[in-house]
């Protein structure tokens, strides 16, 4: 930004916090980073207490904020070690879509609405592989999220822990091989013992149960596609399409030997692959010495609020607006412009004026898309 769009932008976040300063849980035993040339100028700032945060806070309008995931009993001492290290949240950071495609130009709703579907998977993963509760999804600021979990439990694990936390969720390590075992029936009438493969079934956990139900709603949706991807023989597949009760109940006790068919291997990289896989910035979980934005704050690079969302399985581009949507601003596009915002097409000539709803026009100058006259 220049210096004009910096002032203008300022300008507003000193107004926003003026009215609320956001004070993240246990401020006196956190770190503090701040930024308003670059996302963090100074780190290693501590506070007394709430009060003085918000004092800080409203005085300086840092259009960057962020704190530690750690809790610390002097959170300003250098170097990390003098800090007395007192535990830490447990945060997960999801910042690349899934999918590759066309961007739109100014505001990608599509991987938007991709890392959302992601945050919400790892949210599913985290309850109900680990039984963490209520993981927060925060809305990054700019094009990720956050999850984060507060708790007792999350407190004391290791940078290790967490590391085989953030391996886990996507499926890293993963050895496709365990998945699936030969296994010999030695029937007394029959003079060779009968092999078959045996896989994931009702009874499974982890990444193991989560192939096991894709592979299920496959068969009751009678996903052809799928089930031929996954190694099914054409025999039955073809059977599953009169009727997937049989099949379903083959899965149920995971012999995916009779699904397959004699000697057939199923494809476990097309079955890992088609359990969602989440994709988060491992350090972020396991370097307990980051700083990650705080939930409220504005987001420099945006104008965005760095928001929790009420409704985890809700997200709107209008939610997480700082400033007034009524309000209007004017706008010179640096180039030309054609996007969507808010749910209308806008067309912005470049070195035109054009008038726009003010959290848009912040947003255009944040990104520097467009000045401000
Ligand atoms: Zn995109």
């Amino acid at each position: 930004m220049n210096e004009k769009e910096r002032r203008f932008v300022q300008h507003h976040v000193q107004g926003f916090y003026q009215k609320k300063v956001p004070v993240p849980p246990a401020v006196s035993q956190r770190e503090f980073g701040f930024g308003w040339q670059s996302k963090i100028d100074y780190r290693h700032r501590g506070f007394i207490s709430s009060w003085e945060y918000e004092q800080f806070v409203r005085q300086e309008a840092p259009l960057y904020m962020s704190y530690s995931l750690a809790y610390y009993q002097f959170p300003e001492k250098q170097p990390m070690g003098e800090k007395g290290f007192q535990g830490a949240d447990l945060v997960f950071d999801l910042d690349s879509p899934k999918q590759e495609h066309d961007h739109e130009p100014v505001l990608c709703r599509t991987c938007l609405e991709d890392i959302h579907q992601q945050a919400l998977q790892l949210k599913k993963m985290l309850e109900e592989d680990f039984g963490f509760q209520q993981p927060k999804l925060v809305f990054s600021g700019q094009k990720g999220f956050h999850v984060h979990v507060q708790s007792p439990d999350v407190m004391d694990l290791s940078k290790d822990a967490r590391r085989q936390l953030a391996e886990y969720v996507a499926a890293e390590g993963l050895d496709a091989s365990t998945l699936f075992r030969k296994t010999a029936y030695d029937l007394e009438h029959h003079v060779k013992p009968v092999e078959t493969l045996q896989g994931p079934s009702s009874q499974s956990t982890g990444w193991t149960a989560k192939i096991y139900q894709r592979v299920r709603r496959a068969i009751q949706e009678k996903d052809v596609s799928a089930l031929k991807r996954y190694g099914f023989s054409r025999k039955t597949v073809s059977a599953i399409q009169d009727d997937p009760a049989p099949a379903l109940s083959q899965i149920n006790s995971g012999h995916w030997g009779a699904l397959l068919g004699k000697d057939k291997q199923p494809n476990t990289e097309s079955l890992i692959a088609d359990v969602q896989v989440v994709q988060t910035d491992k350090a972020v979980t396991y370097d307990l010495s980051r700083l990650i934005r705080v939930p409220g704050s504005i987001h420099g690079s945006t104008g965005f609020i760095t928001k929790p969302l009420e409704d985890p399985e809700t997200f709107r581009i209008r939610d997480v607006l700082a400033f007034d949507s009524r309000q209007q601003t004017t706008v010179i596009a640096r180039q030309d412009l054609k996007f969507e915002f808010l749910d209308e097409i806008w067309t912005l000539p470049r070195a035109r004026f054009s008038e726009v709803p003010l959290p848009l026009g912040i947003y255009l100058a944040c990104q520097e898309k467009a000045f401000i006259p």
